[in-house]
């Protein structure tokens, strides 16, 4: 009999961000570590779910990366691959396609990730899609035009909002089409095309579901603020969503029906949605990997009591979960929180107030401070990042709300005067 703990590759996962790595420390699967290119690993500092590193250069020489999953697998075979990394899942789907290993396969990862052809994938299978165009250069934008403004302008394999852009009225529509092409040009490194699709109304959710031989159990859905553009910064994430349980239905049957229309079958899915007229949901996106860099994680854990990484990592590796399963929401046993700290301007950072504070808040799990006194926030529509996460728990989404509440006046931002210090 084989006892060896399953093991999965985890690829371009920075280690300051713990939840998935708890979870395989929990559920006894060991985890070999693709650091992201810039990421440091201290050897003695790795979390100890790791039991190996490999390093490999994706963007700068995929089939070499392939090449070297492959001696790794020839010499100690590992039973799963998987990324929480967006831009990195059709990689994901490749290699485990390449070494018959568990994965939802290269065309179900290009439908998750270019928003033209899952735009297409889901219109096809009779769900909610807003009217959209699909521009393979900037000049095309005339074509856009006879939509129903506002729009939308964003890349087909953009990610963290970059890019992405609220238009008014037809007039603005070419200069924004080339504002959101340098974008992508710049800081995408690749730019393969452009949709355009009719500005979706209403308030934004986040659905965390687990699919598993086809069965799509959707664990949580949360809610996600209303935020109107021109961009699109996160703000809030909280769950589970107060909503009346028909609505709530056919966000579990749009969802579902998904998951069906761009044949992912296996894993987990990290869904965005909007609700027109607050009832009607609408997919911005469907991720196949668990969102927020496991954010989603912290999320699920808290409100079902269940471990939603540690399902997604036996999945990875050809076991069936053990927390979630049979298509029905389970119960929530709490609420969970994430706090988005806004940049709340641009400039070189002086100072973030109201941080500290939270570490001695007994509500307050994580704060994961991602910029610093000394970095230089750009202004949008670029996009440097957020200066902070808090992750919070409560017993009710109400209480959660309150905290927020008293957040958005505790934390704040302060920028070096402009001409001083460098
Ligand atoms: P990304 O992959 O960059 O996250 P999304 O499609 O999720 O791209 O868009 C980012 C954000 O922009 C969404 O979370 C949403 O708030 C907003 N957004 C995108 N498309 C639309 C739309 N058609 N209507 C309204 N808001 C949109
Ligand atoms: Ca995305
Ligand atoms: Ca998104
Ligand atoms: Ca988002």
């Amino acid at each position: 009999m084989n006892t060896s703990p399953p093991t999965v590759v985890l690829v371009y996962q920075r280690t300051t961000l713990p939840w998935v790595f708890d979870s395989a420390e929990r559920a006894g699967i060991r985890l070999i570590l693709v650091p992201r290119p810039d990421e440091d690993v201290a050897p003695d500092r790795l979390p100890p779910a790791v039991s190996g590193v490999l390093r490999l250069d994706v963007d700068g020489d995929r089939a070499g990366a392939l090449a070297a999953l492959r001696r790794r697998y020839e010499s100690t075979p590992f039973q799963g691959i998987c990324t929480l990394y967006d831009p990195l899942v059709p990689f994901v789907a490749e290699a485990a396609e390449l070494l018959g290993l568990p994965g939802i396969g290269r065309d179900a990862a290009l439908g998750a990730q270019d928003k033209r052809v899952m735009r297409e994938r889901l219109a096809a299978a009779g769900l909610h899609v807003p009217r959209f165009v699909r521009l393979e250069d900037p000049g095309g934008w005339e074509e856009a035009a006879h939509l129903d403004f506002p729009v939308v302008v964003k890349p087909a394999h953009g990610f963290s909002s970059l890019g992405v852009a609220k238009v008014d009225r037809p007039e603005r529509l070419k200069a924004a089409v080339e504002e959101v092409w340098q974008i992508c040009r710049e800081k995408l490194g690749r730019i393969e095309g452009l949709v355009v699709e009719e500005y979706l109304d209403g308030p934004e959710f986040a659905v965390e579901s687990l699919v598993h031989r086809g069965e799509v159990t959707v664990c949580t859905i949360g809610y996600k603020g209303e935020p109107e553009g021109p961009y699109f910064e996160e703000s809030v994430y909280r769950a589970p969503a107060v909503l009346p349980a028909a609505v709530e239905d056919a966000v579990r049957r749009e969802v579902t029906a998904a998951h069906t229309a761009l044949g992912i079958t296996d894993g987990p899915t990290h869904t965005e949605l909007r609700l027109r007229g607050g009832e009607r949901p609408y997919l911005l996106e469907l991720g196949a990997r668990i969102g927020g860099s496991g954010v989603s994680q912290y999320i699920v854990q808290h409100v079902t009591g269940r471990d939603f990484a540690a399902d997604a990592l036996r999945i990875a590796a050809g076991l069936p979960p053990l927390s979630f399963g049979g298509g029905r929401i389970p119960a929530a046993t709490g609420a969970a929180a994430n706090y988005i700290v806004p940049c709340g301007g641009s400039g070189r950072i002086a100072v973030v107030h109201g941080l500290a504070e939270l570490h001695d808040d007994p509500r307050v799990d994580h704060v994961v401070q991602m910029l610093f006194p000394g970095d230089v926030v750009r202004p949008y529509p670029d996009f440097t990042g957020y200066p902070a996460f808090v992750l919070s728990r409560h017993t009710t989404t109400a209480e959660a709300e309150t905290f927020h509440r008293t957040l958005e006046t505790a934390i704040g931002v302060e920028y070096t005067p402009e001409g001083s210090g460098r």
